[in-house]
């Protein structure tokens, strides 16, 4: 008997006796399948490709290291002197590429954790952003510092202080290298290295990476703060490109990461502004 005709069977008996419900053998109708971790990670194909494939994304990366030259040149210009110059630099995605662990994930039924992500940064495979190991070769050899503000935690050191090193990057060490400690914000470490150094520019692949300005709880804050802030991009804050994940991913879903993947895949679709053809 298929399981059409039981279902039926099943229907006409649940009539019969004055119930709805169904025997739970009956019930048992094909379900639509559970949209997935691993459905969800499918729509990290394009944006690490994009990554990984294109010279568009290679191209924008020298764009903003050449950029940042050219404003450290004029920044240093016209420093007084006193103070010594510090470049403030974000890790992941902004002089580092890790876009093997999001392509790692596609095919996978998990996301990003801690537990894998504390495994990559040990394995220090991470390669250079192009164009990042020279540009920051070239401030110290401009008399600069190198600072390295990044949200990588203390488990991660090991690994990030090999990958580095061997990348040939400058200031790799427990004065320049500040990892988060209690809390993500920056801005206590940004003050921090404020104190003692002139800052001539941030650069970053997320807007927390620049200023206290941009520690916004919505997508509309965001976006407001961007707006009001417009003249300094690419003057003090340099932006690099990351389509793969950032602080805007979780103000899509209203900061609960915890949603399911289907909710999570209702919510990125729901922000989006589609056309609407006229009849
Ligand atoms: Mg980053």
């Amino acid at each position: 008997m298929s399981r059409f005709t039981l279902r039926t069977a099943a229907v006409s008996v649940a009539l019969l006796w004055g119930s709805v419900s169904l025997p739970s053998w009956a019930a048992d109708t094909p379900a639509a399948p559970a949209y997935t971790t691993k459905d969800l990670n499918e729509q990290l194909v394009l944006a690490t490709l994009w990554m990984q494939a294109s010279g568009e994304f290679k191209a924008l990366s020298y764009q903003a290291f050449n950029l940042a030259k050219l404003r450290l040149d004029m920044y240093l210009a016209g420093h007084p002197g006193g103070k010594k110059v510090a470049v403030i630099v974000d890790a992941d995605e902004t002089v580092l590429d890790n876009s093997a662990y999001e392509a790692w994930l596609v095919g996978k039924d998990f996301g990003y954790s801690s537990k894998t992500w504390d495994k990559w940064m040990e394995a220090a495979e991470a390669k250079a952003m192009p164009g990042a190991v020279a540009f920051l070769n070239y401030v110290k050899k401009r008399g600069g510092e190198v600072f390295y503000v990044t949200n990588r935690k203390e488990v991660g050191k090991a690994g990030t202080i090999k990958n580095m090193k061997a990348l040939g990057f400058p200031f790799v060490d427990d004065a320049h290298l500040m990892l988060r400690t209690d809390s993500s914000n920056k801005e206590p470490r940004r003050q921090q290295i404020a104190a003692d150094y002139d800052v001539a520019l941030l650069m970053g692949d997320n807007l927390n990476d620049f200023s206290a300005a941009f520690d916004t709880k919505t997508l509309a804050e965001s976006d407001a703060a961007v707006e009001s802030n417009k003249a300094r991009f690419g003057a003090e804050f340099i932006v690099l490109p990351n389509p793969t994940y950032g602080d805007w991913e979780g103000k899509v879903y209203n900061n609960n990461w915890g949603a399911s993947p289907a909710e999570k895949d209702q919510m990125r679709k729901a922000h989006l502004h589609p056309w609407q053809p006229a009849e």
